[in-house]
């Protein structure tokens, strides 16, 4: 067992998330609702060999818990050869994909074959309808194929994120309970959060946590908190009478800073130490420049042990809060947004 680095709040480096592209094949409204982005310059994006160098270094500081996410991750060609190619460091314990499912029917096979171990997929409504007016794609019959897909090779654990948003989907929370049930899955319903590229945040569109618990108990009954767990899980867990659970994860009215151990690497190799953090790490330009691993862990260490972000309790703590960022903020800097930063 490698011995956690532990930051000024005490926290360890734990899990990390690798933005494997800043690309993406939906346009959600929390998400990436502008019309044109600033797309990170193809020549900074990180091949497989640097993230899988990167990746290694940080699993030896202890953080052997991996994601993939994006952007979309599935719109990086050939996705399972990073897989397999993380598969083969010693301290990665996991690989895990978040995915908004579009292409998973097409490549769950390889990539669970490649080592891929779990997968989560956001899908916030159950209404095509919705889905076209919303993230501004007529493909919502392809997340339901991926769902299909993914569980038809064995895939177990697999997680559903939905995002909700008064007046959007807050109508669907018992029905994604059902689904997510009928289908052996795990909802976990996210507060809508200011970051990155929500650039029409209101505190209003915001479901709190509590609203969801009531939603669910209206339909299905009482609902229970699950004990134990990871102190560092974002996803606060509760059970149904007849055992089904689901998460929430309340970062917009009930932050849980003080237990974060997450820490982001764009595709770009900028590494975030706070999903808020106004700026990152620059660990492209030492990796390309002959950094050894001994010289990029040291940096990784000593910068780790120097981190205080609590972003999201400071933005809860803000009064009159708004947008985090106006679209012009954006434009001159793209590693502010969600799709660059990897959810
Ligand atoms: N494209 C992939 C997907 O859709 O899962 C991975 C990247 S996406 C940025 C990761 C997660 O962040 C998704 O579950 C998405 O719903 C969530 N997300 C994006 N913007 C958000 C916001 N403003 N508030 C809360 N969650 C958000």
């Amino acid at each position: 067992m490698i011995p956690a680095l532990r930051d000024l709040l005490g926290r360890p480096l734990g899990s990390l998330r690798l933005s494997v592209t800043d690309r993406c094949n939906l346009r959600c409204r929390y998400c990436m609702p502008e019309a044109e982005y600033v797309w990170l310059p193809r020549s900074s994006i990180l091949t497989f060999e640097e993230l899988t160098r990167l990746t290694r270094v940080f699993a030896t500081l202890g953080a052997g818990k991996v994601r993939l996410t994006g952007g979309e991750p599935l719109l990086r060609h050939s996705l399972d050869r990073l897989v397999a190619g993380l598969r083969e460091l010693p301290d990665v314990r996991e690989i895990a994909l978040t995915t908004n499912g579009l292409l998973l029917a097409a490549h769950a096979a390889g990539l669970k074959a490649a080592g891929l171990d779990r997968v989560t997929v956001s899908l916030d409504t159950l209404r095509p309808d919705r889905f076209l007016r919303f993230a501004r794609s007529p493909r919502h019959a392809d997340v339901l194929e991926g769902i299909a897909a993914q569980a038809a090779l064995g895939f177990t654990h697999t997680k559903l994120n939905s995002v909700v948003i008064r007046g959007f989907n807050d109508d669907e929370i018992a029905d994604l309970v059902d689904f997510a049930r009928a289908r052996d899955l795990e909802v976990r319903f996210i507060e809508y959060m200011d970051v990155g590229g929500a650039t029409g945040w209101s505190m209003a569109d915001v479901v709190s946590r509590d609203e969801i618990l009531a939603a669910v108990a209206k339909r299905h009954g009482q609902v229970d908190p699950v004990g134990g767990g990871s102190p560092a899980a974002p996803a606060e867990r509760f059970r149904l009478p007849d055992g089904t659970t689901f998460g929430i994860i309340a970062s917009t009215t009930a932050p849980f800073c003080r237990a974060c151990d997450r820490s982001r690497i764009t595709a770009d190799g900028t590494w975030l130490l706070c999903l808020y953090a106004e700026d990152g790490v620059d660990l492209r330009t030492p990796l390309r420049d002959g950094a050894t691993d001994a010289e990029l862990a040291a940096l990784v260490r000593d910068r780790w042990a120097r981190r205080a972000d609590r972003g999201a309790e400071v933005r809860a703590a803000m009064p009159g809060r708004g947008v985090l960022y106006p679209i012009e903020g954006l434009r001159a800097d793209p590693r502010r947004e969600m799709h660059t930063r990897g959810g």
